[in-house]
């Protein structure tokens, strides 16, 4: 086993805009994640943590530093390679569900494959794994409008790791949740961490939620003020 790190930041900077409209959203951050952790960014709206995901997750690139993902250095590839890292390597789960109300949920679930040229049937098959992984095959054949909040950001995250990823970044996956949906999807979550050995980069403004996580992160005005290790 690699004794390397997984994702490799060093002192990533992030500015929108240019001259005096411009904000510095992050600040020379500097992070080592490791397989298999599960590390939690914390911090008040506004002090960056869903720009490091971006940055993290290969959507954005960075105005400065370096960012070695699995021994790559992934700042120098171009768009194809990026979405190719993340359509292979990445999985991610937002605040609002995003699942297509005319398809069924495990057509949802489904449909990142079929960018990656999967036929139909095994697009459907390895659909019914991820939705295994979530305790959701019970519902597969249901469309979003028919499921609870709760479900369909369990299929949300069944459709975020259809296609087997390493790492799954979650940008308040809990947001629009009440606290005993929140709970179990944390729940799901932390299982995809613990047994799959799925690394889990967790982004919250919510203690409680942090506190799932193994590493704490905590963010103030695009920098990590300080960590915590459970
Ligand atoms: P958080 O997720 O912690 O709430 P963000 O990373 O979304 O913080 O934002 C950090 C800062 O960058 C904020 O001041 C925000 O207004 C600014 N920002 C975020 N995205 C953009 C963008 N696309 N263009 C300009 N400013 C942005
Ligand atoms: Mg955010």
């Amino acid at each position: 086993m690699s004794t390397d790190p997984l994702i490799l930041c060093s002192k990533i900077s992030k500015i929108y805009g240019r001259g005096e409209g411009s904000v510095q959203a992050l600040r020379e951050v500097s992070l080592e994640i490791f397989a298999g952790e599960s590390v939690a960014i914390v911090g008040p709206s506004g002090s960056g943590k869903s720009t490091l995901l971006q940055v993290l997750g290969c959507l954005d690139k960075p105005t400065q530093g370096q960012y070695v993902l699995d021994g790559k250095d992934v700042l120098n590839l171009d768009d194809d390679h990026l979405s190719e890292i993340r359509g292979r390597f990445l999985g991610f789960v937002f605040q609002a569900f995003h699942l297509l109300p005319r398809l069924t949920l495990q057509e949802n679930v489904a449909l990142p494959l079929l960018y990656q040229g999967i036929k139909k049937k095994e697009r459907l098959a390895q659909a019914v794994l991820a939705l295994e992984k979530v305790g959701l095959t019970h519902r597969m054949t249901h469309r979003p409008h028919e499921l609870s909040g709760g479900e369909r950001q369990r299929g949300a995250i069944a459709r975020a790791i259809v296609h087997n990823p390493r790492v799954l970044f979650a940008d308040e996956p809990t947001g629009n949740l009440d606290s005993a949906v929140k709970h179990e999807i944390l729940d799901h979550l932390c299982a995809l961490n613990q047994n799959l050995g799925l690394t889990l980069i967790l982004i919250t403004h919510d203690s409680e939620t942090a506190e799932r996580a193994q590493r704490i992160l905590y963010f103030r005005d695009g920098s990590i003020a300080r960590e915590e290790r459970r």
